[in-house]
């Protein structure tokens, strides 16, 4: 008998006790009822009404919640074994009878067809036209097949499902295995290859159709104006060192990313490595009168590879000149953090580097390490900016276990910090 079962017998058992014990003193209070003490009658009638209903609903309630308690029951016939191997899968997987009902549902099923599916048709636990027609198609006896289909809420999600008819058992005869792959992260994947390549050859054909343009105006009436033809090469070389600098920085994403799995083997001073990013940028800075401050500071080691934290540092003080204030400051700030979690052992150390520009609006702060995502595509084209500096940072950090962290006051300016687990040892350069 199971838990439930027995609940509820022992909800019978107190009820039939007190019905009995109100069947015995009811005569002797209706005869009290007829003497003097009629007030203590009534008064003892209404208290073992009272207990009665007492005991019937205590009983009631150790019942139901025996029932919420006790295990599912298992489907008769399905072997216990077979379930809990099914249950180790991590894809959803459903198996049915050739009635089209469902015999068992594993807990990853849960989130596609809810978690009481078992027992109930297919059909009224997936309301997906493509599965349930391939659903009978097996079922009439056809050939294994997968299909496609899409839950577009509450998020759009992707998924295929391989139907496969197997012998079964005696017991259970033929069944019908549905396991489904969750394939949205390959299609936004395949998405957003498909996007990074339009953007990319836009971004290229604009600069391109510059340079084809003044080649044609330089061969036909700017032939014989020597101004005309040094203002347009002079634009000219400007729009090829735009396709030079986005097919560099295409170049660097790509190898970044296919390194991305390996994490970084040398140690580096992130002090020393900010002077010398902030030292190849002077010439920038100086064109500009930006003034960049980095104090003094201890030496600062991570676990990294100097030239792509070379790229990182540059990225980010090349940004704070660009969209920084004209003949403005930007401040640079290190420091550490203390160890956060047992996988850190040495703690994070962190560069800040701050800016006193316009500021980026709060909404657009997640999209900015999106590729090609400017906030103001006319300027960054002005300041020869490719959109993908802060990308090529974003999938640098994912490498090293680091992180940016963006805050911004509109009118006030911008801070990006750069956070790195630390080395266990210093560095010494
Ligand atoms: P870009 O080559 O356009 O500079 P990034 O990927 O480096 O590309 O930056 C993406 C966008 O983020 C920039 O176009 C700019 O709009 C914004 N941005 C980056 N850094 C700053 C900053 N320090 N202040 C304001 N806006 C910034």
């Amino acid at each position: 008998m199971s838990e439930g079962d027995r609940g509820a017998a022992g909800s019978w058992r107190r009820s039939y006790i007190a019905a009995a014990v109100a069947a015995v003193t009811a005569p002797l209070v209706v005869a009290l009822a007829g003497s003097s003490a009629l007030v203590i009658a009534s008064t003892l009638a209404l208290v073992l009404a009272a207990l009665f209903f007492y005991v019937a609903s205590v009983g009631q309630k150790e019942a139901q919640r025996a029932t919420l308690n006790a295990p599912r029951p298992e489907v008769v016939g399905f072997d216990p074994s077979a379930r809990a191997i099914l249950e180790c899968l991590d894809d959803p997987l459903l198996v049915l009878e050739t009635s089209g009902r469902i015999l068992f549902a594993n807990r990853s099923s849960h989130p596609l067809v809810g978690a009481e599916a078992e027992r109930k048709h297919i059909s009224a636990v997936l309301r997906t036209p493509e599965v349930l027609e391939a659903v009978s198609r097996v079922l009439l006896g056809g050939a294994s097949e997968s299909v496609a289909f899409t839950f577009l809420v509450p998020v759009q999600r992707h998924y295929r499902a391989y139907l496969a008819r197997s012998e079964g058992s005696p017991s259970l005869g033929p069944l019908i295995l549905i396991q489904f792959h969750d394939l949205t992260a390959v299609r936004r994947a395949e998405e957003l290859r498909a996007d990074f390549v339009a953007n990319a050859s836009h971004e290229l054909r604009t600069p391109l159709a510059a340079v084809v343009g003044f080649i044609d105006t330089l061969r036909g009436h700017a032939r014989n104006d020597p101004e005309a033809r040094e203002r347009f090469l002079g634009i000219m070389s400007v729009e090829t060192s735009r396709m030079r600098r986005l097919i560099d920085d295409l170049l660097s994403l790509t190898r970044i990313e296919l390194n991305e799995h390996n994490p970084p083997a040398g140690e580096v001073d992130v002090v020393a490595l900010v002077r010398d990013a902030a030292a190849a940028l002077a010439p920038l800075a100086e064109a500009d009168s930006v003034r960049i401050r980095i104090p003094d500071h201890e030496p600062l080691a991570v676990t990294g590879d100097r030239d792509e934290l070379m790229q990182v540092f540059q990225n980010l003080l090349h940004n704070a000149i660009k969209y920084g204030r004209t003949a403005g400051e930007v401040r640079v700030t290190f420091g550490r953090t203390g160890p956060q979690g047992k996988r850190e052992a040495a703690g994070q150390v962190f560069v800040a580097v701050e800016d006193e520009g316009e500021g980026i609006p709060r909404d657009v702060i997640p999209r900015l390490t999106e590729r090609f995502y400017r906030v103001d595509i006319k300027r960054s084209r002005e300041r020869g900016g490719t959109g993908l500096g802060l990308a090529i940072v974003k999938h640098i950090l994912n490498r090293h276990q680091g992180r940016l962290q963006v805050e911004s006051t509109l009118g006030q300016g911008s801070t990006f910090t750069v956070f790195l687990p630390a080395a266990a040892e210093p560095a010494s350069r």
